[in-house]
């Protein structure tokens, strides 16, 4: 088969590959219907971060099983999955506790960009629809498979509540999606830090009710124009760098939470600060 290998900065090759096969009893091998791009995948794209050797590209997944390991009990071939880009067991401790994504046998699932996929711990991982859904409904699906789940994540670990204010650092995909699981949970009112028009829309449609176009201190100074000097209740960190991780801590109002799920590099805390 052919797939999308990262081989060092800027250089992406779609190129033959092997074509995945049940190696552990607790895997399965996926058809893959929809993948793509994660905001992730641009830092070592980018060479933020090192690539050491040619990467099969791709965690975000959805398809049909086509095959599963002797152990697997819950997933049966031809039914519509989903799942995340860590494996896990979803038994151990951490599991129980729902951080599936420090599961104490995670296995980082990498090369979904290709026609198929081996998955491990498949009955961990994978979540199957009940039915085999409609083409139209794969790209809303396929988000579940990460964005979704970390903007959820960023929106509950901030502590968001019915009623609070709430800022989003990042409008990418997982910024636009915490937008959305805000407004979910609840949220009186939801700030969007953009400067992209189209990305705006969208998160006035997903519940927007403000857009803050600007960045940095100028960024935070407008967060505390609209919330008379107080700060919101709960911000959402979506980017991961040093300015991004300031702005969403002096947005916070004293007390409040963020939540923070942008890949942080070279992130520095000052402990006081906090
Ligand atoms: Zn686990």
């Amino acid at each position: 088969m052919q797939g999308a290998v990262l081989y060092g900065p800027r250089d992406v090759r779609f190129e033959e590959r092997a074509a995945p096969r049940i190696i552990a009893p607790t895997d399965a091998v996926i058809k893959i219907s929809a993948t793509c791009v994660c905001g992730s995948d641009l830092w070592p794209y980018r060479g933020i971060n090192p690539t050491t050797e040619p990467t099969p590209m791709g965690h975000e997944y959805c398809g049909i099983v086509e095959e599963v390991g002797r152990a697997v009990t819950s997933i049966k071939p031809g039914q519509f999955v989903i799942g995340s880009f860590f494996a896990s067991d979803n038994t151990c401790p951490h599991c129980h506790a729902g951080y599936q994504t420090s599961c104490q046998h995670k296995e980082f699932v990498g090369g979904a960009q290709a026609p198929s996929l081996r998955v491990p711990l498949a009955d961990g991982t994978l979540v199957v629809t009940p039915e085999i859904p409609s083409p139209d409904l794969i790209p809303s699906l396929l988000a579940l498979s990460d964005v979704m789940g970390t903007g959820w994540f960023a929106a509950d670990a901030a502590n968001v509540k019915a009623g609070a204010t709430v800022a989003v650092v990042g409008d990418g995909a997982v910024g636009l999606l915490g937008v959305l699981s805000a407004k979910q949970m609840g949220a009186a009112r939801i700030i969007a830090m953009s400067r992209h028009p189209s990305r705006q829309k969208l998160a006035r449609e997903f519940g927007a009710t403000d857009i803050v176009t600007e960045r940095g201190d100028e960024g935070v100074a407008r967060i505390k124009d609209l919330t008379r000097g107080v700060g919101a209740d709960a911000v959402l960190e979506c980017v991961g760098t040093q300015e991004s991780m300031m702005q969403a801590i002096h947005s916070t109002r004293p007390g409040g939470s963020v939540g923070y799920v942008g890949v942080p590099h070279g992130v520095e805390l000052d402990g006081e600060q906090l």
